[in-house]
């Protein structure tokens, strides 16, 4: 069984015309195998309790932008048992997920062969608004479906940089939150040449 970690950073609004968003520090990976589930519904877990109930909806709206953009050939259903769980969405208290770097999100995936086994995703729960944590957890659905790589272009869900905005201060831009694109698209149908490639 393989394992990797793949994270995704934020960027403070301020700096969202810096440089850094056009150059990524983490490269995409090209020469990473493109995964898949053996089946579908996968099973979804996902941590929630009290205050937690509605995050957990937003998290699941996050994967609900995969649904739609596949015309349903993804689907889920979620369970209460994180045992039987294929994917496992875990809240951590905070901004950050790393005292080292603003990543804000990230998945753990299995898999051998070319078969995804399991994934686990955390998510920063305290970074930015919650328009933003179904961005970010939509970004960590797409590597727990099976995506390996990062996309080169910011307009794309599967960039690896999110701009955050401010909690405090609500939404100071009308902008719309990344939704999948073709592109994100076509990184997942990597891994489902016969699901999804049209
Ligand atoms: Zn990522």
């Amino acid at each position: 069984m393989d394992k990797r970690l793949l994270a995704l950073l934020a960027l403070p609004l301020a700096l969202q015309n810096s440089p850094a968003l056009a150059q990524p520090k983490e490269p995409a990976r090209a020469s990473a195998p493109a995964l898949h589930w053996a089946q579908f519904p996968v099973r979804v877990y996902v941590e929630a309790n009290g205050e937690r109930d509605q995050k957990a909806l937003i998290v699941l709206a996050g994967l609900d932008e995969w649904v739609d953009a596949s015309h349903e050939k993804i689907c889920y259903i979620r369970t209460r048992d994180p045992k039987v769980a294929d994917i496992t969405v875990r809240f951590v208290a905070g901004r950050f997920l790393s005292a080292d770097a603003p990543v804000i999100g990230e998945t753990e995936v299995d898999w051998s062969g070319s078969t995804m086994r399991k994934a686990t995703i955390r998510l920063a729960e305290g970074a930015g608004t919650l328009e933003d944590l179904q961005a970010t957890a939509a970004h960590e659905f797409g590597h727990a479906l099976g995506i390996q790589q990062h996309s080169s272009d910011q307009c794309d869900l599967m960039f690896p940089v999110e701009v955050l905005h401010d909690s405090q201060i609500g939404d100071p831009l009308p902008e719309e939150a990344p939704y999948v694109t073709a592109h994100d698209l076509s990184l997942l149908a990597a891994g489902y040449p016969q699901l999804l490639r049209r």
